[in-house]
């Protein structure tokens, strides 16, 4: 990096962050391919932060040793484990790069699509994103979850957001400083930079399997993660609840039509059992509404505390972002 006469080095032109979370065993391969591919680039002034998200094995001990081998590489460790929305939202606040490049830590991304990214992103674009052709070793179950998943979700949110796209994207600077100015706490970063705007290009990759280890996103993490997309995308399933309350009342009107009609023509209709039909279905109706409703006013909660995004425990790499961690 060339020195610069204001005390404080110049911008990298590439910034990667990845965050790793129980990466142990991929970290070392993600980073010789990494620096690999930002070598086979021209882009010798990398800088690499990799965010350790308070994991349990020696995560952060082999993020220190590459940073302590490489100047250029940065570790971040969080205080604990802040989930990967976060994880990013912290690796992107302490990134310099001119433009950045998201990627999984497990080599799910292959770091060799940066080529074909950049001359993308140098033909005008401002966001070059992975958009996945095909998808290796993952479960027919998963590939199942996240099709549908994306699906559903356009078919929810106002936000245009493109299909089978992960974090895997490039971004320059202006994009990054949008992104690090939205506050909001429930994180859907692939939607947060589509509705950013300004020009946004696929590319299209093939999706390889893990490196090592395992997924991190079981069920359950990807339903609370597509309540998240949702809610933060979109208040239509408030809406559920007007349209289904219309519904509703249209069908009793016309059941009582009917038990008056009965009536009068000598026929009452026996009660209970269709009683009780009714009152299950409604009753289960306001829970779910209910349910809806207290999503969004759970996170109004969250949001209006104001608490950080994120918890820096330390940062290892160039000593003016130590500084300014610990400000
Ligand atoms: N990750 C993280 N914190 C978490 C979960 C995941 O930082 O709580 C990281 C993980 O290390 C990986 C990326 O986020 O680099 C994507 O996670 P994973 O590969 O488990 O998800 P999948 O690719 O299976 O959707
Ligand atoms: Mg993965």
């Amino acid at each position: 990096m060339p020195a610069c006469h204001c005390g404080h080095s110049p911008r990298p032109s590439i910034s990667v962050v990845a965050p790793c979370y129980n990466e142990a065993l991929c970290l070392e391969e993600f980073y010789s391919r990494m620096r690999k591919s930002l070598l086979d680039c021209g882009a010798a002034d990398y800088e690499i932060v990799l965010v350790n998200d308070g994991s349990r094995d020696a995560t952060w001990e082999i993020i220190a040793g590459i940073a302590a081998r490489d100047p250029q590489v940065i570790g971040v460790d969080l205080s604990r484990n802040h989930g990967h929305q976060l994880a990013v939202t912290a690796g992107l606040a302490v990134c310099r790069g001119e433009s950045v490049l998201l990627i999984d830590a497990d080599l799910q991304d292959p770091p060799e699509l940066l080529g074909k990214m950049l001359e993308v992103l140098e033909q005008g674009s401002d966001v070059v994103y992975g958009q996945r052709a095909r998808r290796d070793g993952e479960t027919w179950l998963k590939k199942m979850e996240a099709k549908a998943f994306y699906r559903f979700l356009n078919a929810m949110t106002e936000a245009p957001i493109p299909l089978d796209t992960g974090d895997f994207r490039l971004m320059r600077r202006r994009v990054v400083e949008v992104l690090k100015a939205m506050p909001e706490r429930h994180r859907f970063i692939r939607g947060m930079v589509s509705w950013v705007g300004f020009t946004q290009t696929p590319v299209l990759y093939n999706r390889d399997p893990r490196y090592a280890g395992e997924t991190k996103y079981t069920l359950r993490k990807m339903i609370a993660f597509a309540t998240d997309a949702i809610t933060g995308f979109s208040i239509r399933p408030l809406r559920f609840a007007s349209y289904g309350g219309a519904a509703f009342s249209c069908l009793g009107f016309a059941l009582l039509l009917y038990v008056f009609a009965s009536y009068f023509f000598g026929y009452v209709v026996p009660g209970w059992a269709s009683i009780l039909g009714v009152l299950l279905v409604l009753g289960s109706c306001q829970l779910l509404v209910l349910g809806m409703a207290g999503e969004y006013i759970g996170r109004i909660y969250m949001q209006v505390k104001g608490r950080p995004l994120f918890i820096i425990r330390r940062i290892v790499g160039p000593a003016e972002l130590q500084e300014s961690a610990s400000t």
